[in-house]
């Protein structure tokens, strides 16, 4: 391929919104375009790179005995709503509507129409397991559609859905799936982690992540330094090391804390420290009150909340709501005496305070704090206890209790086991060996195709722009042709593009009339893992110069034998990202 005939618009600089290094450099390296927000057009690397993580999924899944299959992107609203989806998925779904006045959504995963596909087809127990995917854009119609492919509204996904007759086969579909992720993301070359996860709007029993480790993810995960355990910090479980009993504790008394409001104040103001103190945060939980209690010092993890109190809409109380549920300003709700004010409301409370005692809390009285307050002596019925704070990098490993650390990932895959929470709902049932009709098990695993090719990035960069992991590199081989006007030049990069063809290598010649500083600097922003170069005074000497643009190092590979020659040289380069 030469240059001079692609449409490879690079750009010396990145548009202004374009916040994270994998958003600049795609737009630099003239990989995709903005149309508007989070949809974007693949220009023609872009699209070789996007082709070449769709291929590679494609073949491990073809590999694990999941067949390819092509749905429809337009769903009728009746399968969502025999699912119970369309009212719960929210705004995310695209509805529309037909001529005919009939509803739509635009696929923003495809569980009930391959649900439907299947309840009509498979009627016997010698028909399953089966697992089916495809690899099919989706809409998702993001609240913040941000970071480019990352998290975009309209973007590339293999989705594979297995129908298994039991839990047992249902397991093993599982564990083909995870097992074919790994060798997905290690072929592509990615630094990952398989993390345990939560299962969110898709439901269902467990799940794991896969996650590329950047700097740029929106994720955190947890991982035991000890242990395999790994989980994503908004499922990681959290140990609970409470004393066995609570210390003594003087009588509850009331104290003035006019004006302070905030954790901080009134730690600053009382003298003391978070953790002697609890934090009383008051949601509206599909309209209902909920007090929840942490530790002063903690941080809500708000999925486990969401998954205890299993309503679709939690937001934070109002002022006015405040008042209302402890006849205070906010700022000063507490436990104790709360069921006085607002007798409906739900007190949960995080495990770790539940020996607590000589606490600080809130007064439900403006301008007050009261102090010495022991939970277990001081409410007049036991809160809800629960696991409900964020984990810290202080904890310790909820698997083997070892030290731990927190990273920051991008995820790129998931795979959830379903069960029967769509099968039920969709009536998917077959006949088993004797005659009985069972509802089929399921599972479905996805990977963001494109979101792939801008987590690759995101791992995989330097200062000077992109450096690709051979596999999903557009082309293996830049061949930069410093004087693409010498007819002696140009017939050689001619001939050493061949080579490198029958040899089964891609190649992109830079045969465009250009200053060299323009190419070099082009040929690092766009990355590929070999770039050799043409000049005159390298051919007068019999040989070109060949670079790593990993590592950066620099060899001279001799005319004569070149081809040999320069697979040797390419096989070092390969292990350069061993
Ligand atoms: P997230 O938590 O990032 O919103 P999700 O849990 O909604 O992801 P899934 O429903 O599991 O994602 O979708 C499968 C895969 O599709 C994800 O692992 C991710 O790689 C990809 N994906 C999801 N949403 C987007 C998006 N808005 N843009 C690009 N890729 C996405
Ligand atoms: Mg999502």
């Amino acid at each position: 391929m030469r240059w001079s005939q692609w449409y490879i618009p690079t750009l010396k600089e990145a548009p202004g919104d374009a916040e994270v290094i994998s958003h600049k450099l795609l737009l630099r390296a003239g990989m995709i375009r903005k149309l508007t927000a989070g949809i974007y057009t693949w220009l023609p690397l872009g699209l070789r790179t996007l082709r070449k993580t769709a291929a590679i999924v494609r073949e491990e899944m073809d590999r694990a005995g999941a067949q390819e299959i092509l749905m429809p992107s337009v769903q009728p609203a009746d399968l969502w709503r025999e699912s119970g989806r369309w009212k719960k998925y929210g705004k995310e779904l695209l509805r529309f509507r037909d001529r005919h006045d009939r509803d739509y959504c635009l696929g923003p995963t495809h569980e009930e129409v391959v649900t439907d596909l299947l309840r009509g087809e498979v009627r016997s127990y010698r028909q399953l397991p089966l697992n089916v995917y495809q690899i099919q854009t989706k809409f998702r119609d993001e609240i913040r559609p941000r970071f480019g492919l990352m998290r975009g509204r309209e973007f590339l996904m293999k989705d594979a859905y297995s129908f298994d007759k039991d839990d047992a086969g249902a397991d093993e579909s599982y564990r083909k799936m995870f097992a074919a992720y790994k060798r997905i993301f290690s072929r592509m070359g990615l630094k990952f982690r398989p993390v345990e996860a939560d299962s969110g709007s898709i439901g269902g029993n467990f799940s794991h992540e896969f996650m590329v480790l950047a700097e740029a993810g929106e994720d955190t995960i947890a991982f035991c330094n000890h242990c395999e355990w790994a989980s994503n910090v908004e499922r990681a479980a959290v140990r609970a090391d409470t004393p066995a009993a609570p210390a003594e504790c003087p009588a509850a008394e009331t104290v003035s804390t006019p004006g302070q409001h905030t954790i901080e104040e009134v730690c600053a103001f009382l003298r003391t420290s978070a953790e002697k103190l609890i934090k009383t945060l008051l949601f509206s939980a599909d309209g209902k009150p909920v007090a929840v209690l942490l530790r002063g010092d903690r941080e809500l993890n708000e999925i486990k909340l969401k998954n205890l109190l299993d309503a679709d809409d939690i937001v934070f109380a109002s002022p006015e709501q405040v008042q209302a549920w402890t006849g205070a300003a906010v700022g000063f709700a507490g436990p104790v005496g709360l069921k006085d004010h607002c007798p409906e409301i739900r007190l949960v409370a995080d495990l770790e305070l539940k020996n607590s005692s000589d606490m600080i809390a809130g007064a439900n009285k403006d301008d007050a704090h009261l102090a010495h307050v022991c939970l277990a002596r001081d409410l007049a019925a036991e809160p809800e206890w629960a696991d409900l704070r964020l984990i810290t990098a202080e904890d310790a490993c909820p698997r083997c209790g070892g030290s731990i650390g927190l990273a920051r990932g991008i995820e790129v895959g998931h795979v959830f086991k379903l069960g029967t929470k769509y099968s039920e709902a969709m009536n998917a049932v077959f006949l088993d060996e004797q005659g009985q009709e069972k509802v089929m098990i399921m599972g479905c695993y996805g990977i963001g195709v494109s979101r792939v090719v801008a987590s690759c990035i995101e791992q995989c960069h330097d200062d000077n722009g992109i450096c690709f992991p051979p596999a999903l590199s557009p082309f293996q081989v830049m061949l930069i042709n410093l004087d693409p006007k010498k007819e002696e030049s140009a017939a050689k990069a001619d001939e050493l593009c061949a080579v490198l063809e029958q040899n089964g290598l891609d190649v992109l010649l830079d045969d465009r009339e250009e200053r060299p500083g323009v190419k070099f600097k082009d040929a690092d922003l766009l990355g590929f893992p070999c770039q050799l170069i043409i000049g005159g005074k390298g051919l007068a000497r019999g040989i070109v110069e060949a670079k790593n643009r990993k590592t950066g190092e620099r060899t001279e590979l001799p005319l004569e034998g070149f081809a040999e020659a320069f697979l040797t040289w390419q096989k070092s380069v390969l292990d350069s990202w061993a």
